[in-house]
């Protein structure tokens, strides 16, 4: 039975859990957690080990990873491959910087990403997360504007989507659009030109029915057109806005968006942050659409889901623009100590191996079949609006009257409810506010698929009771 609770024998939580429980108690400040609650938790979730798709606690309860840990696992734990390649990388060195010298890990991977990246991407700008992968890419997008030849100096703004997430720091939080993530911090924020987005449920426009002007990319096409003299870059999250609640764009809104800013001169940059690496069904979303952007970001399940690495690729011709002698200043001054990192080069090659060896994205699609034959069951529970996505990313949003589509009061926290009760079945999930998310690991059989969607749809019943 996957996920049932089986306590190991070796685990000695007796001697080790309640102290460190209290030591996390008294020092951790864990992130996006309001504190309180975590504190008054019984029991706290604590993971200790992990094995496939399971991960498993200091009781040596396990729980199916329901949501990859945090987005960024792909073909499991402990995954023998993965284990090894970092071994041997240790065996060599487990770090050197890449500043001003060359390590082999990266340069084998950067040889790697630029071959299974959409094309014209060719060159590999390394860090170490997404939010860094997203800084990156904002400042070559601004610097290139100022070096290109013509120069459009007064290219040096950013259009950005309405609910998007690329990160935490500064410069990702203001192309965020997540106003609860951005409010108190709008003084230390940069301004964007934002482009309202295709949550088709709530339909901004209030049409409901796809194709309205903001699903058929007409008004960001408008926006892209109108402001092309003073603007640097577009980001988006190609097709589907992950932390926005899993927001799905329409068929062609992609490519639209791709057509607007080729004619406007305006650099396109796609956050597959969360997207890359199979995650939609495809290695990067953009190849849904076959459209090639001009900067991507990449992190998340890059290494598997082992180690923080980053990079950004960027094209040929935004990369001239930053050739020159030192002395004509043309240098981009940016770069992260552990930039790079050879550790996490050498996972990034064993994930990208197993997706060579075993086929991963073919082996995939029935899985991501099945995956949705499941979850359209969910549909029919009354505390249920909506459930949607693409390839192994789904959110299913809870609401307190179908018909009006009403949320549930926030201090009620269903969606925080609702994985509690199906972390007490042995699924771990975490829910976007009321937006039940799904993102298992690949490796899970088409069994623990259905299992999946059962103990949701059995969670979900028990809370909206
Ligand atoms: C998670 C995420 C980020 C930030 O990545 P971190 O590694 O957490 O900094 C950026 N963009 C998207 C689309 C994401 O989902």
């Amino acid at each position: 039975m996957p996920g049932a609770t089986n306590f190991m024998a070796e685990s000695n939580f007796e001697e080790k859990g309640p102290r460190l429980i209290e030591a996390d108690h008294r020092h951790m400040w864990h992130p996006f957690t309001p504190m309180d609650e975590w504190e008054g938790e019984d029991p706290p979730l604590i993971v200790e080990r992990g094995e496939g798709a399971y991960l498993i606690d200091i009781e040596g309860r396990r729980y199916l990873d329901g949501v990859s840990s945090l987005w960024v696992n792909l073909h499991g734990h402990r995954r023998a491959e993965i284990d090894k390649a970092v071994r041997c990388q240790l065996g060599l060195i487990a770090h050197s910087t890449q500043l001003g010298m060359g390590q082999t890990a990266a340069i084998e991977l950067a040889e790697k990403l630029t071959a299974i990246a959409p094309p014209g991407l060719s060159r590999v700008f390394y860090s170490d997360s997404g939010a860094t992968a997203v800084e990156v890419a904002l400042k070559i997008a601004f610097q290139y504007q100022k070096q290109r030849s013509p120069a459009s100096p007064n290219k040096s703004k950013f259009i950005a989507l309405n609910l998007a997430y690329h990160g935490d720091t500064a410069g990702a939080v203001s192309v965020g659009g997540i106003e609860a993530f951005q409010e108190i911090f709008h003084p230390f924020l940069f301004k964007v030109i934002r482009a309202e987005t295709t949550y088709c449920y709530r339909c901004p426009k209030g049409v409901g029915v796809p194709p309205c002007v903001v699903c058929a990319g007409d008004e960001i096409e408008r926006l892209i057109l109108e402001h092309s003299d003073k603007t640097a870059a577009v980001i988006i999250e190609p097709k589907i806005q992950g932390a926005a609640g899993m927001i799905v764009q329409p068929e062609g809104f992609l490519s639209r968006v791709r057509e607007a800013c080729t004619r406007a001169d305006v650099l396109l940059i796609a956050d597959e942050v969360a997207t890359g690496f199979g995650r939609t069904g495809k290695m990067f979303a953009c190849d849904h659409e076959e459209i090639a952007p001009d900067l991507m970001c990449v992190a998340k399940g890059i290494t598997g889901g082992y180690l923080p690495l980053a990079a950004t690729l960027a094209t040929e011709e935004i990369f001239d623009a930053f050739r020159g002698a030192p002395v004509e200043g043309r240098t981009f001054f940016h770069g992260h100590s552990y930039t790079g990192n050879p550790l996490g080069c050498a996972a990034a090659l064993a994930n990208l191996g197993i997706f060579e060896t075993e086929e991963t994205i073919n082996v995939l699609q029935s899985k991501i079949r099945r995956f949705w034959k499941e979850l359209a069951q969910l549909r029919n529970l009354p505390a249920v609006g909506e459930v949607r996505g693409l390839g192994f990313m789904a959110g299913i949003e809870l609401v307190a009257d179908k018909e009006k589509k009403t949320p549930f009061p926030a201090e009620m926290g269903m969606g925080r409810q609702v994985i509690m009760a199906a972390r007490r079945r042995g699924l771990a999930v975490r829910p976007l506010g009321d937006v039940v998310v799904l993102m298992p690991p690949y490796c899970v059989s088409e069994e623990e698929v259905t299992w999946m969607a059962s103990v949701l749809g059995d969670a979900i019943e028990e809370v909206s009771a």
